[in-house]
């Protein structure tokens, strides 16, 4: 396996294509190579490359660490950061690994999903920007060609302030999520409810969303049937990590329960 450490943008996506794969803090990459799914050929760092860390304003760019996230970005996005693996992983760890690894449990999704936020992607020949539906097309698939780069993530002004980050898992801590969800709530009472790990993509509930958005002070009676929509929406699988009728269970509560703190 060759290993190319580029010291500038321009110099890696020349480097791409032809089987090369970049690698930024490689907390999914490697765990890929040591149990042998994967032989790359050719890997292409991108620590070295400045440009990628950069975050402004609205534009987090791809080799943004978790650990970054956790004391600087917008609140559930901080608070899906703070649940990212252990220390050690979330000071590797980054957004743009996210996006690349694309796995239904990607705790950096749902947020993404509920504010509505675009990637951007580079090669030589070309830059372009997908909605964050465009971007993810199946299970740990996405829209990204071999010879693209992950550039950044672009969120859209005026996030709401009222915004929550839960997940469900077996234990507490460095756990894959079962279910996990972002509701935010603007002061107009617009929801959104974007959840991970219930389908092969993030997803929005968007049946749920109008139903409460319409509703300026939610009863007990409305946030029960907020999450009798979610439950209903979800598209969940049984696997090695939970049963498809809990998680369909699981993220209605989670979403009434991450409502009920926006509104409180
Ligand atoms: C012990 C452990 C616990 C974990 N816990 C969690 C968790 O709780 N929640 C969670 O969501 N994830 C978790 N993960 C997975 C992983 O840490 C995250 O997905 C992380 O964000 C990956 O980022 P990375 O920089 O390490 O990616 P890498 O491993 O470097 O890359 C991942 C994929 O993305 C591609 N890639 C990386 N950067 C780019 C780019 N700029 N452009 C194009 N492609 C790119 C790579 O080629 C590769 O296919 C865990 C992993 C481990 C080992």
């Amino acid at each position: 396996m060759e290993i190319v450490h580029p010291n500038s943008i321009d110099e890696a996506l020349a480097g791409l294509g032809d089987g090369a794969i970049p690698l930024a803090g490689g907390t999914d990459l490697m765990v890929e190579v040591n149990f042998g799914h994967i032989r790359p050929e050719r890997v292409i760092g991108l620590r070295r490359l400045a440009e990628l860390k950069e975050w402004d304003g609205q534009r987090i760019g791809a080799g943004v660490t978790w650990r970054r996230i956790e004391t600087h970005g917008p609140k559930a996005l901080a608070e899906a950061a703070r649940t990212v693996g252990s220390p050690q992983i979330r000071n590797a760890g980054t957004i743009g690994g996210n996006l690349g690894t694309a796995s239904p449990a990607g705790d950096g999704h749902p947020f993404l999903a509920a504010v509505g936020a675009s990637i951007e992607l580079a090669s030589t020949a070309s830059q372009r920007t997908l909605t964050w539906q465009e971007f993810f097309t199946g299970v740990k698939e996405t829209a990204r060609r071999p010879d693209e780069l992950i550039m950044a993530v672009h969120l859209p002004a005026g996030l709401p302030e009222r915004q929550c980050f839960g997940k469900i898992g077996i234990r507490n801590a460095m756990v894959i999520a079962t279910v996990c969800a972002v509701v935010t709530r603007a002061d107009d009472g617009k929801t959104t409810v974007a959840l991970g790990s219930v389908a092969p993509t993030p997803i929005r509930a968007t049946g749920a969303e109008n139903m409460i958005s319409s509703i300026g002070h939610p009863s007990a009676g409305d946030l029960v049937e907020f999450q009798r929509l979610v439950s209903e929406e979800v598209r969940p699988i049984t696997d090695h990590r939970s049963t498809e009728e809990y998680r369909r269970h699981g993220a209605g509560v989670l979403a009434r329960r991450l409502l009920e703190r926006c509104l409180s």
